[in-house]
């Protein structure tokens, strides 16, 4: 523009002095009358000329010629003044025009580019004009927009009626509104917007429509919106958020969460610092914690430390500081949290990972942890300690047949029985399953041996689960430091190979001796080629004779399995049979026996020796619902009355899965065989259970039988065994005879037979057909 100024400047003194000559010019024409209006049209080129032609003609000239000169000057001054009038007030219209253009194209730019939407319409409300920030904002292209309703455009339905009676009041009133209202947009969502809008007016005054500018404010709003959340969710948040100054070290804004951990008002928190809450630290090392966020070598520092209560109570935190230099003055912002919680999980689970969750005593792997710095200590003062393994031995069939709940009462029993039995300093620990262990640091072989005595006592107490009264057993193994080891290893190795031989001997507690490896490592051998022996056959059968007491007749022997070892001798099936039930090799071994069995009773047969045979079921077999069939074959093939056949179950056997081996039992027993209870006496069988057992036969436990002429208890057992056999119709069979005073005392209880070494030993067939025939056993109340 300021060239166009300059310009209009420049051209000001041409247009004065062009306005002059012409006034002159036209002067002198008035002045010399009609004549002269040729004259008009002379150019100011032309003036002497016509000042030559005027002067000759004239007689008044002196006046006139003095008049004419100062009408042409009045007149040329009148028409220059006139002319520079005229010509400065075009070139003003020109420059307001050129001025007005400027500004609309610089309102159209600043329409164009502006962040905010210009949106006009006339006074039906259709769109004259849309910039490029209405169509952003809106997602109408201009194209779309003009010519179409504002009110269909922008305006949700539900506000319709009101905002277009707000705009029609503008439109009357001619006055500004500022609205904020939501605006749809072509692609539905909604924006919320202010409305900054002004009448239209036209020249004359009148009101055409209304031009609007139009801000978003919709993330505006949620920048808001977030920042105030942000403030609430702050101040209420359970973290404690602090800001305190940087140089008086004085608290500034202090969260709700941390006013409640600490127990203190805001107003009470304003005149502390955080060395009041922090009782670790001392001014010297909270400035030195302080350090590198003040040197901004660091931005930002985290600890744990307790914070104290108004109350003096401490409770743990981890704090996070970091200098805010933004504020004036700078300010230290502490974000803490209180980790009490997150603590006592730590510890939880530290405490899991260390003590059996059913007892709560310590685990196996603290029990090591422990016996290794026992064994330090021991080592240090040159003092002995004591390593105790203990099995609960009976527990495997309490959770059999009692549920394993009740088998977890027992534990959780012996566990706090063993508790109160021993010192502070020792430690007892479970194992896991039925075993438990102790450490008793600092003992001599015969506090050793009264502390297992002890031990045994807790166990003769019976433990009542669920109103019934259990009898437990522990087997004790005991090894020492230094005589049988000293690392928590060994020791425990010895311990464990001791309490097994404490357990296969029902000795209550053994003391570790080195020839007791030659067990555990026989017991490994064995492991190996069991497997072998089962396949090649090498287990052979033993019968040992049942005697019936009345007619004092053998009918029938029970095969006992024998394994001649290359090495070891004939091994017992006490040791095997676990080994084999253990590796799942006993359905193959049963079937063996079975075949072997039922082979024999053919042989015998063929040899007029008319004998049944008795045979030992394991728990697995009785869940074995192939095993009717097979024996059903099996008798078939070898033409073999079933009987002949009697299967021994023990009543924990069928009470681990009771419905299975009914179904199992009933089935042999529709078969015709013959089923009996081993072992009867040591279970935990309800007598409603028995009655429901399709059994024929009761053997009363070698226990019961062997204290028969000592153990009032054990002889009141046995009668009443055999009136419960005989109430239920079955056979009372008592194992374990091995004296005549037991065998006659058995006869007058009405026992129906008898088995035991006073009879005869468990032997090979053709040593039995011997035995047989040299027997006396036929006649009753031999002596
Ligand atoms: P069990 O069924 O209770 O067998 C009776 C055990 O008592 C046999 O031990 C027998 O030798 C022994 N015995 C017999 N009379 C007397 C006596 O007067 N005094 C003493 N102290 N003991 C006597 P054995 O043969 O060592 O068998 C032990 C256990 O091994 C058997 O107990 C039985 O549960 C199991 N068993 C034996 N053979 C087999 C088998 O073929 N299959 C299965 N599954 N188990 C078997
Ligand atoms: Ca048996
Ligand atoms: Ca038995």
């Amino acid at each position: 523009m300021k060239p166009g100024t300059s310009q209009a400047r420049i051209r000001t003194a041409p247009a004065l002095a062009r306005g002059v000559v012409m006034g002159i010019v036209l002067a002198i024409t008035v002045s010399l009358g009609s004549e002269a209006s040729a004259a008009v049209q002379t150019t100011a080129r032309q003036l002497p000329a016509v000042a030559e032609m005027s002067s000759p003609s004239d007689n008044n000239y002196p006046v006139f010629a003095i008049i004419g000169a100062y009408a042409v000057l009045l007149g040329a001054l009148l028409f220059g003044v006139t002319y520079w009038l005229m010509a400065r007030t075009g070139r003003g219209l020109r420059e307001s025009q050129t001025r007005l253009a400027d500004s609309e194209r610089r309102m159209r730019m600043h329409c164009e580019r502006t962040p905010l939407g210009v949106i006009e319409w006339n006074a039906d409300f259709t769109v004259t004009n849309w910039n490029p920030a209405a169509e952003h904002m809106f997602g109408y292209s201009r194209a779309e927009a003009l010519g179409r309703s504002a009110l269909d455009l922008i305006v949700p339905d539900a506000a319709k009626q009101n905002i277009a009676a707000a705009w029609r009041q503008l439109m009357s009133k001619g006055d500004v509104q500022h609205q904020v209202f939501e605006n749809r947009t072509k692609a539905g969502q909604i924006r919320l917007c202010q409305w900054h809008s002004t009448a239209l007016v036209d020249g004359d005054g009148s009101i055409i429509g209304v031009a609007s500018l139009v801000d978003d404010l919709t993330g505006k709003k949620q920048a808001e919106t977030i920042s105030a959340r942000m403030g609430r969710i702050l101040e209420h948040s359970w973290n404690e958020i602090y800001t305190f100054d940087a140089g008086t070290l004085r608290y500034i804004d202090v969260s709700e969460g941390a006013r409640h951990n600490l127990g203190y008002t805001l107003e009470e928190l304003r005149q502390l610092t955080p060395l009041d809450i922090i009782p670790e630290f001392s001014a010297g090392q909270f400035e030195a914690i302080l350090g590198p966020l003040r040197e901004n070598t660091q931005t930002h520092i985290s600890f744990e430390t307790n914070h104290r209560r108004k109350d003096g109570n401490l409770y743990p935190v981890e704090v996070r500081l970091q200098l805010s230099r933004e504020e004036e003055p700078a300010v230290f912002i502490a974000i803490g949290q209180d980790i009490s919680e997150r603590k006592r999980y730590i510890a939880e689970l530290e405490h899991k990972a260390l003590y059996d969750a059913l007892t709560d005593l310590p685990n196996r792997i603290l029990l090591q942890d422990r016996l290794q710095h026992a064994l330090q200590a021991a080592h240090r003062e040159a003092s002995s300690l004591a390593v105790l393994t203990i099995d609960v031995v009976r527990l495997k069939e309490i959770n059999d047949i009692l549920g394993h709940n009740s088998g977890d009462i027992v534990l959780q029993e012996v566990a706090s029985r063993l508790r109160r039995v021993l010192r502070e300093s020792d430690t007892v620990a479970r194992m896991g399953g039925d075993e438990f262990a102790i450490v008793l640091p600092m003992v001599a072989m015969e506090q050793v041996a009264a502390a297992a005595r002890r031990i045994q006592t807790l166990f003769e107490q019976l433990i009542i689960v669920e109103d019934t009264p259990l009898e437990v057993e522990a087997a004790i193994g005991i090894a020492l430091y230094p005589d049988h080891g000293d690392t928590p290893e060994q020791l425990l190795q010895h311990a464990d190979i001791a309490r097994h031989l404490a357990k296969r001997e029902a000795s209550g507690f053994v003391v570790y001796n080195p020839q007791d490896d030659l067990y555990s490592l026989r017991r490994l051998k064995l492991h190996g080629s069991l497997r072998q022996a089962i396949t090649e056959k090498a287990v052979v059968l033993y019968y040992q004779p049942q005697l019936q007491l009345q007619s004092g007749n053998v009918e029938k022997v029970e095969a006992l399995a024998r394994w001649p070892h290359p090495s070891e001798g004939l091994i017992s099936p006490a040791d095997f049979i676990p080994i084999v039930e253990q590796s799942g090799l006993i359905q193959p071994f049963t079937l063996w026996v079975l075949e072997e069995a039922v082979q024999q009773i053919e042989r015998w047969a063929q040899s007029d020796i008319h004998l049944g045979v008795s045979i030992n079921l394991s728990t697995r077999n009785l869940l074995d619902i192939r095993l009717p069939k097979v024996i059903a074959q099996l008798l078939k093939s070898h033409q073999v009355d079933p009987a002949l056949l009697t299967l021994e179950v023990t009543e924990s056997a069928v009470m681990s899965r009771p419905e299975q081996a009914l179904k199992i039992l009933e089935q042999l027993h529709t078969m015709r065989l013959n089923l009996s209870i081993d072992d009867f006496g040591t279970g935990y069988s309800s007598l409603a259970y028995l009655k429901k057992l399709p059994v024929q036969e009761l053997k009363i436990d070698q226990s019961f039988v062997m204290g028969l002429s000592r153990d009032d208890d054990d002889s009141m057992i046995v009668r009443s065994t055999i009136d419960l056999a005989h109430n239920l119709g079955l056979h009372a069979v008592a194992e374990g005879v091995e004296t005549q005073e037991a065998l006659d005392l058995l006869a007058i209880l009405g026992c129906d037979a008898a088995q035991g070494f006073h009879i005869g030993r468990p032997m090979p067939a053709p040593e039995l057909e011997q035995w047989l025939n040299a027997a006396d056993w036929k006649r009753p109340g031999h002596p």
